[in-house]
């Protein structure tokens, strides 16, 4: 079932998430529903709180297919950081350039304790979800330049889904 995405500035993309710590059916449930929920809007990730669900989930596209991670905790970044531009399903026609970590490490909930590495597109898109489940946005990690620059575009979607 695709679930409905909460656009900014929906005032529960700033809550912080609570972990999951057991998979119960009805996480794998909205697992399911969140990944159909990613490809039907042609994202490459969504966290739980996008869909309402301030539980600490997110979904990724990987090189494997679409895969969730429950509990993902960034446990290293490497020093070098590279700058790629981004979308966000809850901000629609943003693009913005980020500057990341080029690779991270993280650690999920998959009832193995595997630590899981990625670089390049994956680790982008981890860093991006896994600050969702803080209630970080990707507009909270541009420079005062690149705000100025897109007030304008901020303004409209405001304006296109603030009463929602
Ligand atoms: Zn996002």
């Amino acid at each position: 079932m695709g679930l409905d995405i909460k656009k900014y500035p929906n005032s529960i993309l700033r809550k912080k998430c609570q972990e999951v710590k057991e998979i119960a059916p009805d996480i794998k449930q909205l697992i399911n529903n969140m990944i159909e929920t990613m490809e039907e809007n042609k994202g490459v990730g969504l966290a739980a709180p996008q869909v309402g669900v301030l539980k600490r989930i997110i979904v990724a596209q990987t090189d494997y297919g679409p895969k969730a991670f429950i509990d993902p905790e960034i446990i290293k970044k490497t020093k070098e950081k590279e700058i790629m531009e981004e979308g966000c399903l809850s901000f629609p026609d943003l693009w913005l350039k980020i500057e990341r970590a080029k690779g991270v490490e993280i650690t999920a909930l998959d009832g193995n304790g595997n630590k899981i590495k990625a670089v390049g597109f994956l680790a982008r898109i981890l860093q991006h979800e896994i600050d969702h489940l803080d209630g970080i946005l990707f507009i909270d990690r541009i420079s005062f330049r690149q705000r100025l620059k897109i007030r304008k575009k901020l303004k409209e979607i405001e304006e296109k889904y603030g009463s929602r």
